[in-house]
């Protein structure tokens, strides 16, 4: 596998599908905090033919894994400390996920009232289906 440079504590974002590492990478707002970000395209993947693996150097607190989860919770994630994989979590789907996606139904509360926050819930966890608080449209395309 290509090294790109050695982490001493951080994350890998392993198993992403390949070409979504930037659209996680913006979910996840790492342009906006001060830390150390490999983005590796296409690796060679036994398992899934092409993937994308993240390395980003940081505090491992500042890691938000429920977007992770909902954006694609087969995504593993090792966690480094001293250089070393320390920890491999386990992404479950939140319950509850807040102002990562917006409700499109233009009835919907949130488009008339704009300081309201976007949530939206796990409706069925099997299907991966995600309604709406309020108005329970479902969330449709997954990004
Ligand atoms: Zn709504």
């Amino acid at each position: 596998m290509l090294n790109v440079g050695k982490i001493e504590e951080g994350f890998v974002l392993d198993h992403i599908k390949a070409g979504k590492s930037l659209s996680i990478y913006h979910h996840l707002q790492l342009d906006k905090l001060d830390c150390t970000v490999a983005i590796i395209k296409n690796a060679k993947s036994n398992k899934m033919g092409k993937k994308d693996i993240l390395k980003v150097e940081c505090d491992i607190d500042m890691l938000d894994l429920d977007i992770l989860a909902f954006i694609d919770h087969n995504i593993t994630v090792n966690v480094i400390k001293d250089g070393d994989i320390v920890a491999k979590k386990e992404l479950l789907l939140p319950k509850e996920i807040k102002n990562v996606i917006r409700c499109k139904n233009p009835r919907c509360i949130t488009s008339i009232e704009q300081e309201l926050p976007h949530i939206f819930v796990l409706a069925d966890e099997e299907k991966e289906i995600y309604r709406c608080k309020y108005c329970e449209e479902k969330y449709l395309e997954r990004s």
